[in-house]
């Protein structure tokens, strides 16, 4: 298709990952920590996550195979999402740095709950969660995809929303009314 956009597109092989990653860095996303709760308790922020289906209702979340979390999930089964609110930038770096402990310990200190329906613990001050059970999942090259039924979803108080773009954290706002 021609067209008089001055558009520089990249006609070679697969894109090299840097080179993803930076083009991926200009789509703003909101930023979820995905849980799990019960014998294999964790947490982990991601952003690869977005609604799939409105009836049934369901959610995908993309997972590194590299990740504690690939195998939290799939032993257990569920994931839990807290849709993070602009104020929770440092809980967000939390549940990204490699540094911190595993299992239970890395709750200690932070605000949460266990979700009704998965017990995957879901952080208080979010600005809305869901509960899922995975229906399916898909392995797609480093990552997975996880399909969630959701069986349980909540907003909270209206507050200003957590976005990643262009490789740092940033407020969304909310509307003017
Ligand atoms: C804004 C943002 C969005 C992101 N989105 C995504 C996303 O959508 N999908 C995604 O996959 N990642 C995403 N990430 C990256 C992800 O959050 C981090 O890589 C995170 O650290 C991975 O979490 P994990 O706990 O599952 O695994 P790890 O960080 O690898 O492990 C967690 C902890 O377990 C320890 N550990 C690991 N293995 C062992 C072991 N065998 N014995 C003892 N201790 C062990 C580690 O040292 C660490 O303390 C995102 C990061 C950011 C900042």
């Amino acid at each position: 298709m021609n067209s008089s956009t001055d558009v520089a597109v990249s006609r070679g092989p697969a894109a090299e990952p840097a080179a993803l990653r930076d083009v991926m860095s200009q789509f703003a996303t909101g930023v979820t920590m995905l849980s799990v709760g019960g014998d294999h308790i964790h947490g982990m922020t991601a952003n690869a996550f977005t609604s799939v289906s409105l009836d049934p209702p369901s959610v995908l979340a993309c997972v590194a195979h590299s990740a504690v979390m690939y195998e939290a999930i799939t032993k257990a089964g569920h994931f839990g999402v807290s849709i993070m609110e602009a104020n929770q930038e440092g809980l967000a770096r939390f549940f990204a740095d490699k540094k911190r402990p595993l299992g239970p310990g890395q709750f200690s200190g932070v605000d949460w709950v266990p979700g009704p329906r998965t017990g995957a613990p879901l952080l208080e001050g979010a600005l809305a969660w869901l509960e899922c059970e995975v229906s399916e999942a898909y392995e797609v090259g480093d990552h997975s995809i996880f399909i969630g039924d959701v069986v349980g979803a909540s907003r909270g108080d209206a507050g200003e929303g957590l976005l990643f773009f262009s490789g740092a954290f940033q407020r969304a706002p909310l509307p003017a009314r």
